[in-house]
């Protein structure tokens, strides 16, 4: 497993006195969420946290439901938490994804001046915060976040490898 210390920097085991296992509770239940929402969309499931800790923001694929190209989890989320915020700005805020956001959902997520991105399986394509690029640290990035990934990350994979398997078998 990857971690991505808190402070940015990576290492292939987990560092001694984190305590990345209190986000594990809320990656096991968006995994649920997501294998819900697998059967017409993309598995894919983000949560927003305020900072008492408490769910301001879910959001799902909805992609294909919405017919929208911006239909992406964490874009729903962070929708849905502004309403409740009635605020733009995440700065105290967490979001927890099961797969590293996209170059969109990154760029969203630096312009709401996220404070913390929590995910769970690496996107070695098309992942925006570290898997492809990472744009937290590009020059272009005006806000610093902090970045845990890898988190439950065999279990994350797992649900989005047996997704692709099941869509190329039905072709
Ligand atoms: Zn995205």
């Amino acid at each position: 497993m990857r971690y991505i210390y808190e402070n940015g920097n990576r290492n292939n085991d987990q560092p001694k006195g984190t305590n990345n296992s209190k986000y594990f509770k809320w990656m096991r239940s968006i995994l649920k969420r997501s294998l819900e929402i697998g059967k017409v969309e993309l598995p894919i499931c983000s949560i927003i946290l305020d900072k008492r800790g408490r769910c301001i923001g879910r959001g799902v694929n909805r992609r294909n439901i919405n017919k929208d190209p911006l239909g992406h989890a964490e874009i729903m989320a962070l929708r849905q938490a502004s309403l409740i915020k009635n605020d733009w700005r995440f700065n105290e805020c967490i979001i927890i994804t099961n797969l590293e956001p996209c170059t969109m959902c990154a760029s969203a997520l630096i312009q709401a001046r996220m404070g913390k991105v929590v995910f769970g399986a690496y996107d070695k394509k098309r992942g925006g915060l570290g898997g492809s690029i990472d744009l937290s640290k590009h020059k272009s990035s005006h806000h610093k976040m902090e970045i845990i990934g890898g988190i439950l990350e065999d279990e994350c994979s797992q649900v989005l490898k047996l997704w692709f398997k099941k869509l190329r078998t039905q072709k």
